[in-house]
């Protein structure tokens, strides 16, 4: 059966080209789009609302216009095989999910969705088949109302230079960005120095640093107790201090690219 204006081998192959390989839960995500979408009248200007992170925004964004990167999809992950397309002016739409109950048919798609069996037993020519043949008939349906506040879009307001890092950030998130609120996703491996012009850096086993200097602080954290740097930046390492980092997990150490 088609899906949209491909057939399912083409679906297939753009599958792969888009999201690594043809996965499963997007083939059958690709039938759900195209089953809200068809029940939608001629001319809507809708947007998406999915609610799993896994699969279904891909199949949402091959399909129609709608990406979290324009902003016409959000995702509100709610671990359900659930996705529904509404009117961007009413919020009314159709909600489409993979409904268990349809499954008994089609041994190798329950067992996939329920995770009835480890992902090694998967016969996965014989699930892509089913998926095929099942097309959007493993799918329930409602009509549904999307509220104003889910609709509204995020506005982002005045923006402000941040005056730890120096970079561009949404004014209302405060006197700082969030970022230096303690909300970076990484550590910085050196924080004085700017990277760009800086020294070469290498990682080195810690076994092999002994007697070579510290470029950061490491600091070991244990809860109520200590946040104090262990090793401090300039130090030059001992073999204890090498114990005490690999206690700390830490197996690697920065030098500078010609220290040998
Ligand atoms: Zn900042």
């Amino acid at each position: 059966m088609n899906i949209g204006p491909y057939t399912f081998d083409e679906f297939k192959q753009k599958a792969a080209e888009f999201h690594g390989y043809a996965a499963p839960g997007l083939l059958v995500g690709g039938y759900m789009v195209e089953l809200a979408k068809s029940r939608l009248p001629q001319g809507t200007l809708f947007e998406a609302l999915v609610e799993s992170q896994k699969c279904l925004p891909d199949a949402v964004q091959l399909l129609t216009l709608c990406s979290v990167g324009n902003g016409w999809m959000k995702v509100v992950n709610l671990g359900r095989y659930a996705l529904t397309l509404y009117d961007k002016f009413t919020g009314l739409g159709v909600r489409v999910a993979l409904d268990p109950t349809k499954l008994e048919m089609w041994p190798e798609i329950k067992g996939w969705y329920l995770k009835l069996k480890p992902k090694k037993e998967q016969d996965t020519d014989r699930l892509v088949d089913e998926i095929r043949r099942a097309g959007p008939s493993l799918c329930s349906m409602e009509e549904v109302v999307v509220p104003e506040r889910f609709r509204r879009k995020a506005q982002m307001g005045a923006i402000g230079l941040c005056p730890v890092c120096g970079e561009a950030y949404p004014a209302h998130d405060g006197g700082v960005c969030r970022g230096c609120q303690g909300e970076a996703p990484y550590e910085r491996l050196d924080q004085r120095q700017d990277m760009t012009d800086g020294p070469r850096l290498r990682a080195v086993p810690v076994g092999q640093a002994v007697g070579h200097k510290a470029l950061h602080d490491m600091t070991r954290i244990v809860p109520a107790e200590t946040k104090d740097p262990l090793v401090q930046a300039g130090q030059t390492l001992s073999p204890g201090d090498l114990c005490e980092l690999q206690r700390m997990g830490r197996f690697e150490v920065y030098l500078e690219g010609d220290a040998a």
